[in-house]
């Protein structure tokens, strides 16, 4: 199997298996159960922390048709459309090559659309802090205020680069780094996980699956 198909196998899909975010999962497990969903996230942590993989779950589980005690079930179409990201409601931007005020605008005109199968339209801004000034400008209304329908998740891996109109509308999250330890032992009772255990990204990747150790440092919330 290549380290693709094995990193998306075993990469997490349910909340509790994001090993060591204990303050964003209960903070979001109490918002859709309160149904008092914030219109934009923001993650922001190093490299292969799991900023994407949180921002999935986080699409997963605001368009699941069959949540299970909060948890997306992983079987529904939007799940495994997401899962496969290829939902057409999930939309994830790469700002490192999107960072352009065209590229906002296109995004801005999208929201206004209504969905084309789930329940909300979810853009995905990776690398946010790439973005130009102007792109930043032209997102602060539509991040303040988006239709109904419509969630922004922000992530970045360096949020001083980040505006403070921007922070200010989002909900932020620091995802952490979770401890080899931690990880040694969500490890050891993984099967077939030799194979992914060679890179930075796929122990990353890994780690994010096995439920958290009370000792685990938790992350942060704030501007
Ligand atoms: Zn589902």
């Amino acid at each position: 199997m290549t380290y693709q198909v094995l990193s998306r196998k075993y990469r997490p899909k349910k909340l509790k298996e994001l090993i060591g975010q204990e303050v964003f999962v209960r903070s979001f497990s109490n918002a859709l159960k309160n149904d008092r969903i914030p219109h934009a996230f923001l993650f922001t942590g190093v490299r292969g922390v799991g900023k994407t993989t949180a921002a999935r779950i986080v699409s997963m589980a605001l368009n699941c048709i069959n949540l299970q005690e909060g948890e997306p079930c992983g079987g529904c179409t939007h799940c495994k459309q997401i899962i496969d990201s290829r939902h057409m409601d999930v939309l994830e931007i790469d700002a490192a090559s999107k960072s352009g005020v065209d590229n906002i605008r296109q995004i801005i005109d999208n929201t206004y659309y209504s969905t084309s199968q789930g329940k909300y339209k979810v853009f995905i801004i990776d690398e946010v802090h790439m973005l130009s000034n102007s792109a930043f400008n032209a997102l602060l209304k539509t991040l303040e205020e988006p239709p109904a329908h419509v969630k922004f998740i922000l992530a970045t891996t360096d949020i001083q680069k980040v505006p403070i109109t921007i922070k200010s509308r989002c909900q932020i999250f620091t995802l952490q780094k979770v401890s080899a330890k931690l990880m040694t032992r969500a490890n050891a009772d993984t099967p077939n996980m030799a194979a992914m255990q060679n890179t930075p990204r796929a122990q990353s990747d890994h780690c994010l699956k096995r439920l958290p150790l009370p000792s685990q440092r938790y992350g942060q919330r704030g501007g």
